[in-house]
């Protein structure tokens, strides 16, 4: 990596673990004898969410639940930081790459087990609703599952 200042090589003098193993911080030092500059950089994975059209982002567990359910508190905080968890560990156990569709029905899955109001509401707000017949009977097989 360049120094930011300058352009110039940088070398790692420091790294270590943060975060259980789940990121390396590293500090680095600008080679030219001129500038010295020091700074932090951070590793860790990236998990990134495919649309439907193909557009790759990396995942964000604020936009996950930035939907209104979740902020008018019908789901609590605690159950959404669980199955924050229980997702990321699930939907990335062998890729660091899902789609946007497998993460919509994992979190169906995960809050249907907490309360079927809250799985029905997040389906309602995140489905692709563009094909009305497959949406419909997306909800009735969610909601006969219980
Ligand atoms: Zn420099």
């Amino acid at each position: 990596m360049v120094c930011p200042r300058c352009g110039f090589d940088t070398k790692v003098f420091d790294s270590r673990p943060v975060k259980n193993g789940k990121r390396t911080r590293r500090r680095r030092i600008c080679l030219s004898s001129s500038c010295r500059y020091r700074f932090t950089t951070v590793e860790e994975i990236r998990y990134s969410v495919r649309s439907a059209t193909g557009y790759s982002q990396p995942f964000s567990e604020k936009k996950l639940f930035r939907s209104r359910s979740a902020r008018q508190g019908s789901i609590d905080q605690e159950c959404l930081d669980n199955l924050l968890q229980l997702i990321v560990t699930d939907l990335f156990s062998r890729e660091v790459e899902t789609t946007v569709s497998h993460l919509v029905e994992r979190v169906i899955f995960r809050l249907r087990q907490d309360s079927m109001a809250w799985a029905l509401r997040y389906a309602a707000l995140h489905l692709d609703s563009s094909d009305e017949r497959r949406y419909v009977e997306r909800i009735e097989i969610i909601a006969s599952s219980a």
